[in-house]
């Protein structure tokens, strides 16, 4: 590959600084080294070399030197958002801060090295942690029994949905249909259409919660179960509940809730006394893992114990003073994942509970509600409420009063990356137009949540005054606004007139033919 003269000594200064690809810079023999020592460990490295100890060149490759490539991809890093870099207020996701101490107690020698293979008599301490977490969450929740197998809270889902489908069949039950409110996370439809079910929309009411007489009314002896979310995903608490899972198990079926919410909850109300059947919690929602990027994450399924027969295993049991998995049940599930599931996230779970405690989680969940309450309150009337109802720990605007001047949620999330905020949750929950989905967290300063009124308050200035410049937003990001469905379908990842190349680990490259230029 030939290489271009260019300077890239002068590409853009300051934030947001674009960065070559990597295929553009560098010129042919420029290379940097190390040696894998351990590999030579008690070696003489005084060892001629020949020709056919080398790896034949590959072509296309591009050269550089060790200071070239560490300052490309830490230029890259840098234009990453992330929770310790900025405010990132996305709704349903919950991206609080995350204790560093919890990434220490997890790369702990004990906890980091520990072999999946290796004799439970020689894992007592993580037994014990898996043991006792699980405990813990059926504290915190109001479960009788948690697996924490399943990796993620879809994961967690299809879990609890396989339980009630085997719990329901045990009794001889063939039930056909899962009941969902329209304002559910579309994991929920999916999980239930997994397990072979067939799934029934309930509107949501005026309130934007679930109405009791709406269950009655679709609620018969072919319905398995019910999925909720509590508080549901506008942030509200859904106070029928108890009423809604009376109507339910009347007719002998089971409530299952998407806890993926449950940071509004902690130490404050409990699902399982609220009379939920089936509950999974997102550990890196709620108690803390770091998440983004696709995982890892974890998703344990908490049961009430008629249905703890058919958790997945293994689970962690204790016997005198010894730990160990049990296996023996007859009526389980299965094994939903290899090994004792994503075990880094759950000791990070643990190091967050535990070095909360209970008053700690209570203030964590107060101090998100409190959080997302003030936001309501600060840009009320600037934006538009869909619902009029005191929210717990999000709130969901929409771009009513923006869409008059032809400003859209899209724009107004473009214009936040300017000011220095990752965009919201937008668009979802689907049954609010143009939703602007805010969960603050627990972590925000009053001063951060400040500038972020301040700049929602200014973008909706510029609605009005400067619409053309939030059509184009965001401009002083290093890319300005992509064609989102030609960004998702043909990512081009280089050029240079070499044809396109998709990146893999550096080390495998695929060419692929010349595309046409423009996108
Ligand atoms: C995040 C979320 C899920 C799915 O959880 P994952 O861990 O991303 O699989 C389900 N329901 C709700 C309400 C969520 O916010």
């Amino acid at each position: 590959m030939t290489m271009e003269n260019k300077d890239f000594s002068e590409a853009q200064p300051g934030l947001g600084f674009s960065t070559p690809l990597i295929f553009e810079q560098g010129r042919a023999g420029r290379t940097g080294f190390f040696l894998p020592l351990d590999d030579l460990a008690g070696e003489s490295l005084d060892i001629e070399m020949s020709e056919k100890d080398f790896r034949p060149p590959v072509e296309g490759m591009p050269e550089l030197s060790e200071a070239e490539v560490t300052r490309h991809y830490t230029r890259l890093a840098q234009q990453n958002m992330s929770v310790d870099s900025c405010f990132y207020p996305l709704g349903s996701c919950t991206m609080k801060y995350n204790p560093k101490i919890n990434e220490d107690a997890c790369s702990l020698p004990g906890f980091a090295s520990v072999h999946p293979y290796q004799p439970e008599r020689l894992a007592q301490g993580c037994l014990q942690l898996m043991h006792e977490l699980a405990g813990d969450l059926a504290e915190i929740s109001g479960m009788d029994e948690v697996s924490l197998q399943p990796a993620a809270g879809a994961h967690g889902e299809l879990a609890g949905m396989l339980i009630i489908r085997a719990y329901l069949e045990s009794k001889g039950e063939k039930r056909k249909k899962v009941l969902l409110p329209d304002s559910a996370h579309g994991t929920n439809p999916a999980s239930s259409a997994l397990c072979g079910y067939e799934v029934v929309e309930l509107k949501s009411n005026a309130e934007g919660l679930l109405d009791p007489e709406a269950v009655a009314g679709h609620m018969s002896e072919d319905v398995a179960a019910l999925m909720l979310t509590n508080p549901n995903t506008l942030g509200l608490f859904e106070e029928n509940i108890k009423e809604i899972c009376r109507i339910v198990h009347q007719k002998g079926g089971l409530v299952y809730c998407d806890g993926a919410n449950l940071n509004a909850l902690m130490g404050i109300a409990r699902i399982g006394d609220m009379g939920v059947d089936v509950l999974h919690f997102n550990l890196h929602k709620t108690f803390s893992t770091p998440h983004g990027g696709g995982g890892p994450g974890a998703g344990p399924v908490g049961v009430k114990k008629d249905l703890s027969p058919f958790l997945p295993i293994p689970v962690v049991q204790k016997k005198g003073d010894l730990f160990s998995f049990d296996y023996d049940r007859p009526k389980s599930i299965g094994r939903l994942k290899s090994f004792y599931g994503n075990f880094g996230v759950l000791v990070r779970a643990y190091a967050y509970i535990r070095s909360m405690g209970p008053e700690g989680l209570r203030e964590a969940s107060e101090n998100a509600i409190l959080n997302a309450n003030y936001i309501r309150a600060k840009l009320k009337g600037t934006y538009h409420l869909p619902y009029e109802r005191t929210p717990l720990h999000e709130t969901v605007f929409s771009d009513k009063l923006q869409a008059e001047h032809h400003i859209s949620t899209l724009d107004i999330a473009k214009a936040l990356m300017d000011y220095g905020f990752h965009p919201p949750t937008i668009y979802f929950p689907l049954i609010v137009k143009g939703a602007i989905m805010i969960e603050p967290t627990e972590t925000e300063t009053r001063e951060t949540l400040d500038r972020f009124i301040a700049a929602m308050k200014d973008i909706d200035r510029m609605a009005r005054e400067e619409p053309e410049t939030l059509k184009s937003a965001p401009h002083m990001t290093s890319r300005d606004r992509l064609d989102e469905t030609l960004a998702a379908r043909k990512p081009r990842l280089c050029c240079g007139g070499q044809g396109e190349f998709v990146l893999f680990p550096i080390s495998l490259i695929y060419k692929r033919e010349p595309s046409t230029p423009g996108h």
